[in-house]
């Protein structure tokens, strides 16, 4: 639909268009916490993507998607759904910090989901407190809290 509305909108019709067209906007705000037994909650909510049918579900609400946590660690994604639902990508990089600490994990997730053409990013917490985060989208905010310190990128 995009691609027909780039090539087909007139833009006398649809003034804005080009300006929305132009950017990557994805509305997801998720949080992961880890408490002092170690326990990890994943929680995200999400305005979707625009242009996308009402009652169209994204990854945010599927866990495993866009949303997952094990003994492993805590995963939240963001981006674009439909293509982070065919990778399973939060399950995918918990999966990962089996192995590696969270930066590590996202990495790899990142690189699987680039050779798919999936945009977005992710943040994550392995088991032993090590956050993770990056994205191959534009831009994504971030930031978090360990020891009473905030880091905002
Ligand atoms: N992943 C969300 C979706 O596809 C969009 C976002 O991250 O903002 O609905």
């Amino acid at each position: 639909m995009i691609r027909q509305l780039k090539s087909g909108a007139d833009p006398r019709f649809f003034p804005k268009l080009a300006s929305f067209l132009r950017q990557e906007r994805y509305g997801t705000v998720g949080a992961i916490a880890m408490d002092r037994d170690g326990k990890i909650a994943v929680a995200a909510s999400t305005g979707g993507i625009m242009l996308h049918l009402p009652g169209r579900v994204g990854d945010t609400p599927i866990i495993g998607a866009g949303t997952y946590a094990n003994q492993h660690g805590g995963v939240l994604a963001t981006g674009h759904g439909e293509e982070i639902i065919k990778l399973n990508l939060a399950f995918r990089t918990a999966g990962f910090m089996e192995q590696l600490p969270a930066q590590k994990a996202v990495a790899r997730s990142l690189d699987l989901a680039s050779k798919c053409g999936c945009k977005g990013g992710l943040i994550a917490i392995d088991r032993r407190g090590n956050v993770g985060f990056g994205f191959n989208s534009q831009a994504m905010s971030y930031a978090y809290v360990a020891g009473g310190e905030v880091v905002v990128f």
